[in-house]
């Protein structure tokens, strides 16, 4: 059999969707539904041991990347990730084990930091901004806003010394307000920053039967009724926001703060294949598993006929090179509408994720991605300082000289 990839992840979730937030445009806490009611979704000792063997096994380089997500992973508590960590050494042999954690923060304490800067994670941290627009949509099931208690795990990360990036939500509200956003982040001590734009349909009538708050994605290229939700940023909105962001960058801290969707953009104009599977050519290798061992094919396509295959019963490296996982990567490739292929940006976007592909086409054609005029806006704005780093990079000069020959007497055209 030919190989189609040369390496397998499979994103954990050992709670599956539980999580002691109930943040209005979670995608995933409503996956509950899909569950029997009695249902714990606290993975089985049998199952992380199983999970923790084959996935080491399956890897061909000496790095294995654990990725545990929920819901909220720190619901199982630390004495939870202290067995990881002894099973990942029971089986680790030569290679060596890297652990990230997602985690909206509330929980953190002394014990956790202390924990994970022993065992050397680096923690994904869930913050959409300063307080107001953080606790727009941000809560506790009792309905409590979370930003205090984010912000005192996230003080907790700093004094643990612990390595984190910050993961933060463009909301409709968040998209109008880039500059407050960005200089939180950096007044707070933030040197890693993602931006993730939240794009959600309401439910329609397939998916209020299976008890679910938003619409599944639609089969890639199908074009969905454009029911957003409220909380959905607006397409050219997301590309202002990017760019809003991109200009005090640019400017004033390109090598100091990263923010990963602006280095996504550079692998692109390096020629780089992504890193990231929403701007690459193809969907990704990187598989889920829910806490009952079933793995699925991508986070935002954990739906039953998506189910790749149980991990008690089968071997990852079966898993990823399925024919069923292949034809759900092409899909992102075949599904490509015209419109984008003579696109100046396609090199960058590719249509980004299909998740979002519910657009027609001016011409009529399925499948145009819901966030497109922002895309078109942001790459178009950022080419020529794209050109200059890639030029400086190309001539073993570091890129944030950018921020030099912005300020003259070079002149960077558009
Ligand atoms: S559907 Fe989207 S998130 Fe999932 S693998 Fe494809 S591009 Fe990535
Ligand atoms: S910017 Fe729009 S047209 Fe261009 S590749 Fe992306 S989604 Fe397609």
């Amino acid at each position: 059999m030919m190989r189609k990839y040369n390496s397998v992840h499979i994103l954990a979730k050992p709670i599956g969707p539980v999580c002691n937030l109930n943040c209005q445009y979670c995608f995933y806490t409503e996956k509950k539904a899909l569950y029997p009611k009695q249902e714990d979704y606290v993975i089985s000792d049998k199952i992380l041991e199983t999970f923790i063997r084959k996935y080491i096994e399956a890897q061909s380089a000496s790095e294995v990347p654990f990725v545990w997500q929920g819901g909220e992973p720190t619901l199982l508590g630390v004495e939870f990730f202290q067995r990881v960590a002894a099973l990942q050494k029971k089986y680790a042999g030569e290679k060596k084990i890297v652990n990230s954690l997602q985690t909206n923060g509330t929980l953190l304490n002394e014990k956790w930091c202390d924990f994970l800067k022993e065992h050397d994670f680096l923690v994904g941290l869930s913050l959409d901004g300063p307080e107001k627009i953080h606790d727009r949509y941000r809560f506790a099931c009792s309905g409590e806003p979370s930003f205090k208690n984010v912000m005192r795990g996230l003080e907790l990360l700093q004094k643990y010394q612990v390595s984190f990036n910050v993961l933060s939500c463009v909301t409709k509200e968040a998209s109008y307000e880039p500059l407050q956003i960005y200089q939180f982040f950096k007044k707070n001590g933030v040197k890693f920053i993602q931006f993730i734009p939240i794009v959600e349909r309401l439910p329609d009538e397939k998916a209020v039967a299976m008890g679910l708050r938003h619409a599944a994605p639609t089969s890639p290229g199908a074009v969905a009724s454009v029911q957003v939700a409220p909380w959905t940023v607006e397409a050219e909105a997301y590309g202002d926001f990017l760019i809003a962001v991109f200009d005090t960058w640019v400017r004033n801290d390109v090598g100091r703060i990263h923010v990963i969707n602006f280095e996504w953009a550079l692998e692109s104009w390096l020629g780089l294949d992504s890193t990231i599977c929403v701007f690459a050519k193809q969907c990704g290798a990187a598989l889920v598993m829910e806490h009952d061992g079933a793995v699925y094919s991508c986070d935002h396509f954990v739906y039953p006929a998506y189910e790749l295959g149980n991990i008690l019963t089968s071997e990852p490296d079966d898993l990823v090179q399925s024919q069923k996982q292949w034809q759900f990567s092409l899909a992102k490739k075949e599904g490509l509408p015209d419109y984008c292929k003579v696109c100046e940006a396609e090199f960058a976007c590719h249509g980004e994720c299909p998740k979002h592909r519910f657009l027609e086409t001016p011409d009529g054609e399925e499948g145009l991605n819901y966030l497109c005029a922002g895309y078109k806006k942001y790459l178009r704005h950022i080419h020529p300082y794209m050109k200059v780093m890639r030029q400086l990079i190309e001539n073993s000069l570091p890129p944030a000289k950018v921020m030099d020959v912005i300020r003259g007497p070079l002149i960077v055209k558009h």
